[in-house]
């Protein structure tokens, strides 16, 4: 906190990851705070719940990783992936990953901004511009057609699921499904999926997500009790990702870049993107450097941290996703090939 001097206020348009971890780490500081968000809590959306790498410690730095744990998020230790029948031995992960339903990690981030004083204006859409003070974080840009294909995700909890790895990730031949295990027996049932522009296939929504029968998803999904009102899906994803630097807005989380989900590493990089601009936005706030000139140390430091994962994710989900994954399971199989996709990635 600073006393004695006037903050000047910052709003922040999304009341996500990106949105509400900025809004408490400036709170923290003592900078009054608005934040726009068009829908409410609590909700579900579609992640695969699996928050993984650097943005663990952006959590710690604020007193948020201990809440995360008392509201139930269970660590995962290990992973195993699959390809049809086929599958990869359980390997430990390099650290272990924190695994939340997103119904209550948002509302809890939203509970906590305003125990701070933050100002949350939830089911209020932000349709002002994003000139000084004000940051937009979003969430994703909607793109109808990538590659001449329309991704999509699904995702919905089950219990009944056997299996012994903390995440596995299934890839199918139109994306993959992940499952991450939650408190209580709930397992998290979240796929990215694509359609090719001249398919005409019907979109089958929840099936999809049980996998094709004589996959290792379809046996683990088969006895499964689907908590249906946790089912929700979204369309039109863009996977490109893009630089932060030369833009005429503060952006953070999705509304910055959003990295290939198979990583399981966006909500890392929504929460460490807002880390990052937490002290030049403070700054800001405090009078000591110009809007422009935070906006600025707010990109370099974003494309600064997150270039060479965002490179390496992306060659990662194209030799997931392609056509012809044969190659892929042989690859896992390989302790150093999946240490090093791991922290590249991170
Ligand atoms: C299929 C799939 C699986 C995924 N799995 C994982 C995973 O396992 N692990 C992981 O780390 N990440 C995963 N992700 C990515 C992760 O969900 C996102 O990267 C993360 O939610 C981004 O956070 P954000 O705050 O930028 O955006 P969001 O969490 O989307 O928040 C943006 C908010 O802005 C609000 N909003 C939008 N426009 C306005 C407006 N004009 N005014 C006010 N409010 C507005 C929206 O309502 C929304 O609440 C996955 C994504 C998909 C699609």
């Amino acid at each position: 906190m600073t006393f004695g001097v006037k903050m000047v206020p910052i709003q922040i348009a999304g009341g996500g990851l990106a949105g509400l971890t900025l809004g408490i780490g400036l709170r923290q500081a003592g900078v009054p705070v608005t934040v726009f968000e068009a829908g409410g809590y609590p909700r579900h959306r579609v992640c695969g719940e699996f928050i993984a790498g650097r943005g663990l410690d952006a959590l710690a730095a604020l007193g948020l990783r201990a809440k995360f744990l008392k509201a139930g998020a269970v660590e995962a230790q290990t992973a195993l992936f699959s390809v049809g029948s086929a599958r990869s031995l359980i390997r430990r992960l390099p650290r272990p990953a924190l695994c939340l339903s997103r119904f209550i990690l948002d509302k809890l981030l939203a509970d906590e901004f305003v125990a701070l004083g933050g100002d949350l204006r939830a089911g209020t859409r932000w349709a002002g511009g994003f000139g000084e003070g004000t940051v937009r974080a979003s969430g994703r840009r909607p793109s109808q057609v990538q590659d001449g294909a329309v991704w999509f995700g699904l995702k919905i909890h089950a219990r009944n699921v056997p299996g012994d790895a903390g995440l596995e990730i299934h890839v199918l031949k139109n994306g993959y499904v992940g499952l991450c295990r939650l408190a209580d027996g709930w397992v998290n049932v979240c796929g990215l999926f694509r359609k090719d522009r001249q398919e005409q296939r019907e979109n089958r929504g929840a099936e999809l997500l049980r996998g094709p029968p004589g996959s290792l998803l379809h046996e683990r999904l088969a006895r499964a009790e689907f908590d249906e009102s946790s089912f929700c899906a979204v369309a039109g994803l863009s996977l490109k990702a893009e630089r932060a630097m030369g833009r005429a807005e503060c952006r953070l989380g999705d509304a910055l870049t959003m990295i290939p989900p198979v990583t399981g590493n966006g909500m890392s990089l929504a929460i460490e993107s807002a880390s990052l601009a937490l002290p030049p936005l403070a700054a800001f706030s405090r009078g000591e450097i110009s809007w422009v000139r935070a906006r600025g140390v707010v990109a370099a430091r974003c494309d600064g941290a997150f270039r060479r994962r965002l490179r390496w994710a992306a060659l990662l989900q194209h030799a997931m996703l392609s056509r012809g994954v044969s190659g892929l399971l042989m690859a896992l199989r390989s302790n150093w090939f999946w240490r090093t996709a791991f922290s590249l990635t991170r």
